[in-house]
């Protein structure tokens, strides 16, 4: 294992008395914010005018991709590294060790690097490079593993384990099983679609990674109103559109190209949560959607983004004109420019035909 970087030692009082002003009313009035965590949550909620004029429902989109570090998963990193410095687990000097998809990471190395703490990440080696690069360059100690399922003791989850509890100072935070991760969207998603909605809301639906943002935000709104319907959007090659279907664990489809969403388990953060239907979406599907946000939107975003907003034309055609459906727009497309947008990356997918005719001229 290499040397850990960094030598800033803050002591956890003077990390609090840092931090101690980003959640007060200044943050909810619009006023100055303090830090980078006060660029975590409170992101606009769009409603998107060509997609909601084609349903005749109101489609609308919580820009997950204007949290600091350019994703949702930023709302976990910081609940996941609160709850760690709140129950003594992460010290001054400490480490961060987590497993990600990547955005995870991207969340949690930018709040080490604010907090002044150590961070290093585990990956899947088959995630973009965009991600990994930009992880690297924020000091993160990145190790990419080959992909092996959760049950095999090399999965990448594991192994962000083991070297968090053979290494001094270290905490593993564990976004799959850790509900801090629900919890954020449980204090901040689910409210703020709450209020910027005013209540006029039938229906959310999100893919799922870890989970947490679909549970986190159905609990909250499930209590503020029961009959706001929750979608579960799965993509190809995860089995939780099996499991709530049918109840049983098993994959739908072959694997996808989206990342950081699809399962093969229900972790902890999603069990429990209140969710009414299920919808699977092909591949072919989120890649149009992909280009249609692009350019007739105007939103350049990941696949993930895609699948959910496609998800949430589905729920539209279901419950008919006159909805308000909202849904996520997880991340940047900047992170897949070498993929999603690239002809060669997409032709070998056998996907260069899902984009729309007229705008196959603008891949690179
Ligand atoms: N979209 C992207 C791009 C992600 O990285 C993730 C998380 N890995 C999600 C969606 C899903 O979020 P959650 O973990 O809260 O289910």
């Amino acid at each position: 294992t290499k040397v850990l970087h960094k030598y800033s030692l803050r002591s956890t009082l003077e990390i609090v008395r840092l931090y101690s002003r980003t959640t007060t009313q200044d943050a909810i009035d619009n006023l100055t914010r303090n830090g980078f965590v006060g660029l975590v949550g409170r992101t606009p909620l769009i409603r998107l005018p060509t997609l909601s004029r084609a349903t005749g429902c109101d489609i609308v989109v919580k820009c997950e991709f204007a949290n600091g570090g350019g994703s949702v998963k930023d709302r976990a990193a910081l609940y996941l590294i609160k709850d760690a410095i709140k129950n003594g687990s992460l010290k001054p000097g400490g480490t961060v060790v987590e497993g990600t998809a990547g955005n995870t990471g991207i969340g949690l190395a930018h709040i080490c690097n604010a907090m002044g703490f150590k961070c290093v990440i585990y990956m899947p080696d088959n995630q973009s490079q965009e991600k990994i690069d930009l992880l690297r360059v924020l000091g993160a100690d990145v190790r990419t593993q080959p992909v092996v399922p959760w049950t095999d003791p090399e999965n990448f989850n594991h192994q962000a384990r083991r070297f968090a509890e053979s290494t001094d100072n270290a905490v593993w935070t564990n976004q799959f099983d850790n509900t801090a991760n629900k919890l954020a969207h449980i204090e901040t998603t689910g409210p703020e679609i709450w209020q910027q909605t005013k209540g006029k809301l039938d229906a959310v639906v999100f893919s799922t990674g870890t989970g947490g943002t679909l549970a986190g935000t159905s609990t909250y709104l499930k209590e503020q109103n029961s009959r706001v319907q929750v979608y579960l959007a799965d993509p190809e090659g995860s089995v939780l559109y099996n499991w709530f279907k049918h109840g049983k664990l098993e994959r739908k489809g072959d694997g996808s190209i989206t990342e950081g969403i699809g399962q093969g388990r229900v972790t902890e953060n999603l069990k429990g949560a209140p969710i009414d239907d299920a919808v699977h979406i092909p591949d072919t599907e989120v890649v149009e959607m992909t280009f249609r946000l692009l350019h007739e939107e105007g939103f350049f975003v990941g696949a993930s983004s895609a699948l959910n907003v496609v998800a949430a034309v589905k729920v539209a055609e279901i419950m008919g004109p006159g909805h308000t459906i909202a849904t996520a727009l997880c991340d940047t497309g900047q992170r897949y420019y070498a993929r999603l947008f690239c002809r060669d990356w997409l032709h070998s997918k056998g996907l260069v035909e899902s984009v729309p005719k007229m705008y196959q001229q603008y891949l690179h």
